[in-house]
């Protein structure tokens, strides 16, 4: 995945083309992913939007929801 070596343009525009995905967020500096829990306010943060996904999953089942 390391086809765009292009600095500011591009991650500008990723960073606007998921601007509002579902609240996840692309932090272009750290390059991870972040997510706001809507649920408890924590931060999660993934390597990927597919990980942000199972992480934030992950979180609301067994922190937000206590394991239900
Ligand atoms: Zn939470």
């Amino acid at each position: 995945m390391n086809q765009y070596e292009i600095p500011d343009p591009f991650q500008t525009f990723v960073s606007k083309k998921y601007a509002k995905y579902k609240g996840a967020i692309y932090d272009f500096f750290a390059k991870e992913w972040s997510y706001k829990c809507g649920c408890c306010g924590k931060l999660l943060y993934a390597p990927t939007k597919k990980t942000i996904t199972t992480t934030r999953l992950y979180h609301t089942r067994n922190v937000c929801l206590n394991g239900y």
